[in-house]
């Protein structure tokens, strides 16, 4: 038998539901708008998709509804 594991790091987010309460505007394609409120997590993943140890803690993340820029909020 031969095994073999791809090891990789990715950037998960899942969606809160939520919006920024203020507006703002993207750095990028200069979009003004409330955006979506993201929370995202690094993971060492297997196979690039199966996330297995987390290496860094949750982020709070505003995304772009246009161009899908992410910015990091808070501290
Ligand atoms: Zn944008």
């Amino acid at each position: 038998m031969f095994f073999f594991f791809i090891i990789g790091t990715r950037f998960f987010t899942w969606g809160s539901g939520e919006n920024v309460p203020q507006q703002m505007q993207c750095g990028r394609c200069g979009t003004v708008a409330s955006f979506p409120l993201k929370k995202g997590m690094n993971f060492i993943t297997l196979f690039f998709i199966i996330p297995v140890i987390p290496i860094s803690g949750v982020k709070q993340l505003a995304e772009c509804p246009n161009c899908k820029a992410r910015y990091q909020i808070g501290s």
